[in-house]
């Protein structure tokens, strides 16, 4: 299911509801599929409230913790958490024009995803275009715009450090198809945002004026994060930050209400050279309100265009039932609807949405779902299952040597010898054969 969710069988099909005894039953045996958050909190709940457990967690890749590893900006260790198999699409004529990627591709570029480490992104022009006014757009836009030093520390890998040396942007807009009272990133990042050493932020005035009645009643999260754009755009900053941020060599705005329409291209059409954007009216209020067309368009010029508009899950087989419309597992407490002894946890479950404490909750309710069925006897655990021993002499028969947690740890430990001499918690190694060759496979 890769790093955007878990799914695991525990004990088979079910045979009643009987009720498991520990003294007397063999271990029951779970499987986690997926080595992302939702797999290692799922697994870390099932151990730590049952004593007889055994759990078995499966990944694709060769190193584990999916997007902990691959998901979140390098400069957030703090927080490294998000995922999804594949990233929602535009659906814009133009959008696989060179020039043109996704935040799903790119994040994973920058943090050493096996299979994005050759996007090699044209960062030679000044404008990049952001669309999409989530946490995950401030990620990249901070990534674009940091200064070098800051990212040097950090575990981003050496051949995106190399890109960004040379990079030539030094303008950035995230631009919304909704107000200013519809964005989807938090107060943290921001913040981070507005702090970013050498990079100053442009908030048009009149998005903001009259903005802070609207939201005097709304819930405290939104009215900070809020307020804080209110005094960016329209407070005058102290003296020392009016001299920084004269002195910024690189800038980034926030665009509103603005529906992307088509990317445009260069004369000999090969390349993106901006974005049609419909403007839009808003229908409704708070959250919920819509972004209707005008009907007046505006063309925005940039030579880098990154589609941030959230991401979504990928179905897993076809014995495991896929609502395509929402992108989830329809399911009831992570119980996979018909399907008993199937579970699904993370943004598989509940949709790409929420931080690693969402992540982290959620997974604890799906294992709480299969203690209970433990422990009622809805799960069949009566005989004695061979978990991962059985699936590794499937591997074995098909010549297929398996990647054990002691050999991931000796890619660790290289990763970290190879980071150390660097000044970096440590260099990734982004190439699964290099990865293989070093326990020698
Ligand atoms: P997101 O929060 O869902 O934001 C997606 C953005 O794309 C929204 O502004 C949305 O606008 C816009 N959008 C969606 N469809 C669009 C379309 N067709 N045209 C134009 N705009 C469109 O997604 P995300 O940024 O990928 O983040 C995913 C989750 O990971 C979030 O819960 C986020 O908080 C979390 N995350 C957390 C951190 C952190 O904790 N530091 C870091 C990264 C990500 P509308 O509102 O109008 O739909």
């Amino acid at each position: 299911m890769g790093p955007g969710g878990a799914c695991w069988r525990g004990g088979g099909v079910p045979r009643g509801w009987r009720r498991w005894l520990s003294s007397s039953a063999p271990a029951p045996r779970v499987a986690v599929v997926g080595s992302g958050p939702a797999g290692f909190y799922t697994a870390q709940h099932i151990l730590k409230h049952h004593g007889g457990v055994r759990v078995d967690i499966y990944e694709k890749l060769p190193v584990p913790f999916g997007l902990v590893r691959f998901g979140v900006a390098p400069d957030h260790p703090e927080v490294k958490s998000y995922g999804a198999e594949d990233n929602r699409v535009l659906g814009i004529p133009g959008e696989n024009l060179s020039g043109v990627y996704s935040a799903r591709a790119f994040v994973g570029w920058y943090n050493g995803l096996p299979e994005n480490r050759d996007l090699k992104p044209d960062l030679s022009c000044e404008t990049a275009l952001i669309l999409g006014h989530g946490n995950v757009a401030l990620d990249i836009a901070r990534i674009l715009l940091s200064p070098l030093q800051l990212l040097r520390k950090t575990d981003i890998t050496d051949g995106s450090l190399a890109a960004l040396a040379c990079s030539k942007v030094k303008r950035v807009w995230l631009v919304g198809r909704r107000g200013p009272l519809q964005v989807a990133f938090t107060i943290k990042e921001l913040r981070e945002m507005i702090n970013l050493p050498g990079a100053r932020p442009v908030l048009n005035p009149a998005d903001f004026t009259g903005l802070e009645n609207a939201v005097k009643d709304a819930p405290r999260p939104r009215k900070r994060l809020t307020e804080l754009m209110i005094k960016t755009a329209l407070e005058k900053p102290g003296e020392k930050t009016v001299e920084a941020q004269a002195a910024a060599p690189r800038e980034w705005e926030l665009k509103f209400q603005r529906s992307p329409q088509e990317v445009l291209p260069t004369a000999d059409g090969r390349r993106a050279r901006g974005v049609r954007m419909a403007l839009t009216r808003l229908e409704g209020s708070g959250d919920s309100a819509k972004a209707i067309p005008t009907g007046d368009v505006e063309e925005l010029e940039c030579g880098l265009v990154l589609s941030s508009i959230g991401y979504r899950s990928l179905p897993l087989d076809p014995a495991v039932p896929f609502d395509t419309q929402r992108g989830v597992i329809p399911n009831s407490s992570g119980r996979v609807e018909g399907v008993p002894g199937l579970y699904c946890s993370g943004w598989v479950k509940r949709g790409p949405t929420g931080v690693i404490i969402t992540t982290m909750n959620d997974s604890f309710d799906t294992a709480q779902s299969v203690l209970e069925d433990l422990q009622v006897g809805v799960l069949d655990v009566s005989t004695s299952r061979e978990g991962f021993g059985a699936v590794e002499s499937i591997l074995r028969s098909r010549g297929v040597r398996p990647v054990s947690f002691s050999d991931w740890e000796k890619i660790d430990a290289a990763e970290v010898a190879r980071g150390k001499a660097a000044g970096k918690p440590r260099e990734k190694i982004v190439d699964p054969q290099e990865m293989l060759r070093l326990i020698g496979h």
